[in-house]
């Protein structure tokens, strides 16, 4: 991260320099000719007039100036130049300020010379006679005004380099230097700047959960444990009655279970929240993949006679097959946990554009508003006294969560207390719009 701050802090300086530098440059090289034609203009006119009343003038007198004045016949010959013999110079009728003074009364132009550096600026002025004056002075290109300042420029571009190179070294450090002390254990106890109160919030509710998820895992492993123990005590002890000893094996067993299948959820869990799962991506039949799920938990529904509905389409997509399963298996056991006797379940699956659409839909229990929020959350069990009597570690509705987030999927979920709830899942079909 210091890298790409200093990059992006070192790119910007260095082009906010060269902007500014070469922007100076261009107001200078605008400045001096406009000055220049002013000039130019003025002194055409003044010598009009003058050519106007005295048209020997030029022939008699020696005009102070920087200009090149021309006098040119209105047939194009030329009469009289400061500067040049005019027995050399061609006709001077083709020149585009002449042309244009002849029949506009007064003309301007600007043409490059030779050399690439200099370029004239040409003011023409029809006088009375017929005859033109035209006066001309050089005006620098911008490229004139830079190149003869090279040897300057190079150094004060090095010096700009290297200041903002040093700028940029100086402003990443004293931006990342507060996030590398950062006490992540105590994330509010930082007095950095306000950009980070966000993060720190969100580190701080993270340990929260975490340090929730670890008292919540001793409390749920301690209960089972307990029984166990007692159990195992009594039978140790010798105090039980030998027809009740299967009855404590028996019990024994079942809190075994249990404590397996809490330790079996946590370790899933973990592994989703810490993207440690592998992603081994393959192309799954989704109408396949729930009838087997359905298979799997035949049991269940002929123990508490529940009418299975089904409305399955032939639906494929992309996703990691063992994760899919559990989050699917969990929904759908749950519709039967919290389902009454005789109730009924509608699963129903298809597809939209490039989503598939899971609803699994049960005529149980339902859940209380209040609850419906908190049920994702890890081992939370919505109204603890009526679910004493039905199995769950509570934590699959958090495993099926991060599966789903895992996939790009989303979960949905519609509750009346006493009359049922629905749980609708979308999944993306590919694994590219993750
Ligand atoms: P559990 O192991 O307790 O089933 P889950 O994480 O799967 O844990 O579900 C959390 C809680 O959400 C359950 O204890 C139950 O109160 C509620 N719940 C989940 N599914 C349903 C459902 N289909 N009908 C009613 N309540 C449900």
């Amino acid at each position: 991260m210091q890298k790409r701050i200093f990059k992006t802090i070192a790119i910007l300086t260095i082009t906010v320099s060269l902007i500014v530098f070469f922007a100076s440059a261009y107001i200078l090289f605008y400045k001096a000719s406009q000055n220049t034609m002013n000039t130019v203009q003025n002194e055409t006119k003044q010598i009009a007039s003058v050519l106007n009343e005295n048209p020997n003038y030029l022939e008699n007198n020696t005009v102070l100036t920087d200009s090149r004045i021309t006098l040119i016949s209105s047939t194009g010959e030329v009469i009289y130049d400061n500067t040049l013999d005019i027995s050399n110079l061609d006709i001077h009728k083709d020149r585009p300020e002449v042309i244009n003074a002849i029949n506009d009364g007064y003309s301007s132009s600007i043409r490059k010379s030779d050399s690439i550096q200099t370029q004239l600026y040409y003011y023409a002025i029809k006088l009375n006679n017929g005859n033109v004056i035209r006066l001309s002075q050089n005006t620098n290109t911008v490229w004139g005004i830079i190149i003869p300042q090279i040897n300057l420029i190079v150094i004060a571009t090095i010096l700009i380099l290297l200041l903002s190179l040093f700028i940029a070294n100086w402003a990443t450090k004293k931006i990342v230097e507060p996030i590398n002390k950062l006490d992540l254990q105590n994330p509010l106890s930082n007095k950095v700047y306000p950009e980070l109160t966000d993060l720190l919030l969100s580190l701080e509710e993270n340990n929260k959960v975490k340090r929730e998820f670890s008292a919540n895992v001793s409390h749920e492993l301690k209960t089972p444990l307990t029984s166990i123990s007692g159990y195992a005590e009594i039978m140790a002890n010798g105090i039980s009655k030998v027809e009740d000893q299967k009855i404590f094996s028996q019990k024994i067993y079942d809190e075994s279970q249990k404590l397996i299948n809490k330790i079996n959820d946590i370790i899933k869990v973990s592994k989703l929240d810490e993207n440690k799962v592998e992603q081994d991506y393959s192309i799954i039949n989704y109408k396949y993949l729930l009838e087997e799920i359905i298979q799997e938990l035949k049991p269940n529904l002929s123990n508490k006679n529940i009418t299975l509905e089904t409305e399955l389409q032939d639906v494929s997509g992309e996703a990691i097959r063992y994760i899919i399963h559990d989050a699917l298996y969990n929904i759908i056991q749950n519709g039967i946990k919290y389902n009454k006797k005789n109730g009924k379940l509608y699963i129903i699956l298809n597809q939209f554009n490039d989503k598939i659409y899971i609803r699994v839909k049960d005529t149980g229990i339902g859940i209380n508003q209040d609850d419906i929020p908190r049920i994702f959350e890890r081992f939370f069990r919505a109204d603890r006294s009526h679910n004493s009597k039905i199995e769950g570690t509570g934590l699959g509705l958090a495993i099926t969560k991060h599966s789903i987030a895992l996939h790009n999927g989303t979960i949905d979920v519609y509750s009346k207390p006493n009359e049922g709830t629905v749980f609708e899942i979308i999944l993306p079909k590919e694994k590219s719009s993750l």
